[in-house]
C-alpha cells in the first residue's frame, strides 16, 4: 500500500510525496489504478476519506502535458470546492506543469474567457458557469476525455441534475466518466446508467 506501485509518473509521485501525503488512504489505493487503466468507475467514499487528491492523480496521470487543450473536466457543488480542488490539482501537478482553472459563479466571465483562451489542461468548476463557458465556446469540448463528478449526490440535491445533463450533451460521446459520491441515490445511479459504459463500483 503505496503510492510507488500503482505506475504513477514520477513527476507525479513527487508532487504527491511533496505535498505531505505518505501512504495512499483507501479509496486512493483501490480507485486510481481502475481509472488510470481508463475504466469508468464509480468511487463512494465518505467526505474526508482522500477523493480529492484520488481524481486530481487519476486525472494528472492521463494528461497529455504537450497538448495545451482542455482535456479533463470536473465538476463541483460549490464555488469554495471548485477552488480548493483547483488548488490541490495544481499542488499535485506541480512538476508536471499542469495548467488548470476554476471556473465558478460570482467571478468575472470574461477572465475566465482570458484564461481560457491561454489555453489549460484541466477546468474545474461548477455546473452553471462551466455550462455558460461550454455554450459560448470559451471552454472546447473536442480534447476533453475524463469527466469527473464531485460529491455527485450534493450536485444533484442543489438541483443540479439538469445541468449536468446539458454538460454531458456537450462532451464528446467517447468520454471516461469518474463520479465520486458520499451515497448512491436513485437520480446519482440513474446518472451512472445514462453516462457512463459497464462502470467499476467502489465502495469505501
Ligand atoms: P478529501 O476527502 O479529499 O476532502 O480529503 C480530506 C483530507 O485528507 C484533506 O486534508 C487531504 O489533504 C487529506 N489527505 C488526502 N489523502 C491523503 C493521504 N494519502 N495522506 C494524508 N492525508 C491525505
Amino acid at each position: 500500500d503505496t503510492f510507488d506501485h500503482m505506475g504513477l509518473q514520477e513527476n507525479l509521485l513527487r508532487g504527491i510525496y511533496a505535498y505531505g501525503f505518505e501512504k495512499p488512504s483507501a479509496i486512493q489505493q483501490r480507485g486510481i489504478v481502475p481509472f488510470c487503466k481508463g475504466l469508468d468507475v464509480i468511487q463512494q467514499a465518505p467526505s474526508g476519506t482522500g477523493k480529492t487528491a484520488t481524481f486530481c492523480s487519476e486525472i494528472s496521470q492521463q494528461l497529455d502535458y504537450g497538448l495545451v487543450q482542455c482535456q479533463a473536466l470536473v465538476l463541483a457543488p460549490t464555488r469554495e470546492l471548485a477552488q480548493q480542488i483547483e488548488k490541490v490539482m495544481r499542488a499535485l501537478g506541480d512538476y508536471l506543469g499542469v495548467k488548470v482553472h476554476a471556473c465558478v459563479g460570482g467571478t468575472s466571465v470574461r477572465e475566465d474567457q482570458r484564461i481560457l483562451q491561454t489555453g489549460v489542461h484541466t477546468v474545474v468548476g461548477t455546473p452553471g458557469r462551466v455550462f455558460d463557458m461550454l455554450r459560448r465556446q470559451s471552454l472546447r469540448s473536442d480534447s476533453i476525455k475524463m469527466f469527473v463528478l464531485d460529491e455527485a449526490d450534493e450536485m444533484l440535491s442543489r438541483g443540479f441534475k439538469d445541468q449536468i445533463y446539458d454538460i454531458f450533451q456537450l462532451l464528446p460521446p467517447k468520454i471516461q466518466v469518474g463520479v465520486f459520491s458520499a451515497t448512491m441515490p436513485p437520480e446519482a445511479l440513474e446518472i451512472t446508467r445514462k453516462f457512463m459504459n459497464k462502470p467499476m463500483r467502489i465502495l469505501v
